[in-house]
């Protein structure tokens, strides 16, 4: 994506519960007369590598330290914005402007959908196909953001979004989860786990419960979940002799169909049929977003869409960014 381009890089953070987010401008490789924008991330608890990161790429601009004066704020979104501001004035010499956290993530959001062709996309059976968004028929729309925690909002224009709910049972609950039962060490580790595992081992489905006849005459789908880790109640099995793969595939389907079903209960509520989803919980995983798409077009009989965006975990960072242009 090209951004006008600017003599000094533009910066902007989102310091979240679990991850921070930069992005930022740069000349376009090649020359070229625009500016693209890169995005990096790191973990919270290793802020110093973000640090490192920024005085590495002499992010923050040159009109700053040599005439001795402040360096120009930086736009930073996210509870951490508050929380660090002492270590970025103590560590880099810059001051953090801080925006709302919501507005920044819906700022991302709709410059996304109304400046990228292709940001958007759905993701079901297997395939990816883009949605073509414009401005007619983009609002209004629901975005669920799972980071740590969930945020649900209703956004009706630019700028014009209410957070109508959220659950703390989100990606930080997931990835918590996790580390203790499967002993993975990153999020990647966790999600290839995932791809190696059978949830049914531990999951409790609706065959399991009543029987494949039972099932067959009632017309019931013998593989729908009736319990997650419903399993492990009748077994003698202990937490070691399951499989993480399987732990880590049972986690992961139990979070992302809760989490699906929430997001499906508000858009009814509301009557909205078009669910976007971002946040880094979904981090391009092809199965998440596979099963939250099933999950949308199941409860909703078909009604609801399900859809992805591009660069998912950076919307309040982007968002951040565009608000150097107010
Ligand atoms: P926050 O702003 O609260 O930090 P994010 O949108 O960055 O939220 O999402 C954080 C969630 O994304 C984590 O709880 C986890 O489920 C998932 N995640 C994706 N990548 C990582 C990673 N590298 N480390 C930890 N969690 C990750």
């Amino acid at each position: 994506p090209r951004q006008p381009t600017a003599a000094v890089p533009l910066v902007a953070l989102d310091l979240g519960g679990t991850l921070i987010k930069l992005v930022y401008t740069a000349s376009c490789e090649g020359g070229g007369d625009g500016a693209e924008l890169r995005f990096a991330k790191f973990e919270r608890r290793r802020l110093h590598e973000c640090f490192d990161f920024i005085r590495a790429k002499g992010l923050l601009g040159c009109n700053g330290t040599r005439s001795g004066k402040e360096n120009v704020p930086l736009k930073a979104s996210g509870g951490g914005a508050y929380k660090f501001a002492d270590d970025f004035r103590e560590k880099l010499g810059v001051c953090l402007d801080k925006l709302d956290e919501m507005d920044s993530v819906v700022s991302g959001a709709n410059f996304l959908l109304q400046n990228i062709p292709g940001a958007a996309f759905t993701h079901m059976n297997g395939q990816r196909n883009p949605v073509d968004v414009s401005l007619n028929n983009l609002f209004p729309y629901l975005l669920v953001n799972i980071g740590s925690g969930v945020s649900i909002l209703k956004v009706t224009g630019n700028r014009k979004f209410e957070r109508v709910t959220g659950t703390h049972i989100g990606g930080g609950t997931m990835f918590g989860l996790a580390k203790l039962l499967t002993g993975c060490k990153s999020y990647d580790e966790f999600l290839q786990l995932s791809q190696k595992g059978d949830n049914f081992v531990l999951d409790l489905i609706v065959k399991d419960i009543c029987g494949e006849l039972v099932c067959q005459k009632q017309g019931l789908a013998t593989s729908t979940l009736a319990s997650s880790f419903g399993k492990v109640i009748t077994s003698k099995k202990r937490l070691t002799d399951y499989k993480p793969e399987d732990l880590a595939s049972t986690l992961l389907s139990a979070f992302t169909y809760n989490i699906a079903q929430i997001a499906f209960l508000v858009a009814s509520l509301l009557g909205l049929r078009r669910v976007f989803f971002g946040g880094s919980y979904i981090r391009g995983h092809k199965s998440t977003m596979e099963n939250i798409s099933f999950a949308i077009d199941f409860w909703s009989q078909s009604q609801m869409q399900a859809v992805f965006l591009r660069h998912e975990g950076y919307l309040g960072a982007l968002g951040a960014l565009m608000s150097y242009g107010d």
